[in-house]
């Protein structure tokens, strides 16, 4: 195997890959390490979104008093784990300060442009590469049980109108023709047209693939242990199969980001948000789009080749612990608002741990201190959705060509 190579990218999730992938394109020899498979991480079982319209970002004003309401009714998909963890205190309180509408304005802005870039990104690497990973554009259905939380969702869909991305009310016949699994004490829904789905593991399957054929160097089960410095620059990283060099590296580590980088001094404010899912053969009445299951936030996303369910969101730490409880409360949720049959035990269930900044954007940005070093994370629950104009960007910084939107807002140093 190769040692060395022009780009080092450590981490293999959809985030490294997709850097790879414009980095070999812009005429770059790219190894990517990863201390499991490649996207074993938050890139596997995710719902598959690409979500265009979701703009807003999750620290929102009001967001706080909405899910302490929820969790003293016991609907809340969000657990905070107790205890004196002084960097998730130091996370929550500055959510908590994000949480106003200047943020919230700049936060759409900002999130627009990398959403925007993204569609038209995945629009050309599938119609340009042998790339299918199960992608369909019929948009997604927003989905509501209650009429009240229907109609306050009006007021987002005007907001989202102003940017080009307003959804269709549907309710009734309309709704119950374009998605007949839905249960009939369905109040209604909103389709946003403009989102796709994926699935997501045979997405990197395929896109791994497609860089092996284009001479990426791929070591898995290849874990970095620790960084070489010569002066300001990193020489090499050792890892468990031995030293690797390059010009340049990319730190695309997911939730794993924050040890790591401490290593070099920094401090890198992301949390682990865990998510859940459980993956199945597609039912009997498999919805036709993806729905968001909205009062409960859980998604269900359809495929030809299966049918998942996705959702609640843990800040316990780094682990891979599987509550039963929770996945039993994914298809308990699934159940109040689709017809199709859903057994008690399931297919794959999963975990992953989405990399959480605490102001919901994503960090693309050169190390402080080490002037070779690229860091490329902090998508949260947008990575599937952010990954092509991410890739391209960290492509454009690191040939120095002019990026394709401004990276001021991925800025490290507005931590
Ligand atoms: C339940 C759930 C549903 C989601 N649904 C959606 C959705 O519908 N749409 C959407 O846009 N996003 C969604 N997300 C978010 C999305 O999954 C993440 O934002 C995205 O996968 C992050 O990608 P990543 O490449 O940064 O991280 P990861 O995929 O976690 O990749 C990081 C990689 O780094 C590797 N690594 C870590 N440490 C080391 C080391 N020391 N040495 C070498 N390698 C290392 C890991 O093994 C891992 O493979 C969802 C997430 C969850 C949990």
């Amino acid at each position: 195997m190769k040692r060395n190579s022009d780009i080092l990218i450590i981490g293999g999730g959809i985030i490294g890959l997709a850097c790879a992938y414009y980095l070999m394109k812009a005429g770059r020899q790219v190894c990517i390490i990863d201390q499991d498979c490649i996207g074993a991480g938050a890139s596997h079982g995710n719902c598959g979104l690409v979500y265009t319209s979701g703009l807003l970002p999750l620290c929102a004003p009001g967001i706080i008093r909405h899910e302490l309401i929820r969790t003293i009714r016991r609907t809340s998909p969000l657990y905070i784990k107790p205890g004196l963890d002084i960097p998730r205190l130091f996370w929550l309180l500055n959510f908590a300060r994000n949480c106003t509408a200047d943020h919230l304005n700049y936060a759409i802005q900002t999130r627009k442009k990398m959403l925007h870039h993204s569609r038209l990104f995945y629009e050309r690497l599938f119609s340009e590469e042998p790339l299918n990973g199960d992608w369909e554009k019929k948009g997604i259905l927003m989905v509501f049980k209650s009429e009240a939380a229907w109609q306050e969702h009006a007021k987002i869909n005007e907001y989202l109108k102003s940017y080009g991305l307003g959804a269709e009310p549907l309710v009734g016949d309309a709704l119950f023709g374009l998605e007949p699994s839905l249960r009939e004490d369905i109040y209604g829904a909103w389709h946003h047209p403009v989102d796709s789905h994926l699935r997501p593991d045979k997405l990197l399957q395929e896109w791994k693939d497609l860089l092996l054929r284009h001479d990426t160097v791929i070591a898995e089960n290849c874990a970095l242990q620790s960084f070489g410095l010569t002066g300001e620059r990193i020489a090499g990283v050792i890892t468990t199969q031995g030293e690797f060099t390059a010009e340049t590296y990319v730190l695309a580590s997911g939730a794993w980001t924050p040890p790591i980088a401490r290593q070099l001094g920094l401090s890198i404010p992301i949390q682990p948000g865990k998510g859940y899912s459980i993956t199945m053969a597609r039912p009997p009445m498999c919805p036709n789009l993806p729905c968001y299951l909205y009062e409960k936030s859980v998604v269900a996303t359809p495929w030809q080749s299966g049918f998942r369910l996705g959702g609640t969101m843990e800040f316990s730490g780094l682990n891979s612990i599987i509550y039963e409880k929770r996945i039993q409360n994914l298809i308990a949720a699934a159940r109040q608002y689709l017809k199709t049959p859903l057994k008690e035990s399931v297919g794959e269930q999963w975990v992953g741990m989405r990399p959480m900044t605490y102001d919901d954007l994503p960090l693309i940005d050169w190390a402080p201190r080490q002037n070779n070093l690229m860091l490329a994370t902090g998508h949260g629950m947008m990575g599937i959705s952010m990954a092509p104009s991410t890739g391209k960007l960290v492509s454009e910084l690191i040939t120095d060509t002019t990026p394709h939107i401004d990276p001021t807002p991925y800025s490290i140093r507005r931590f």
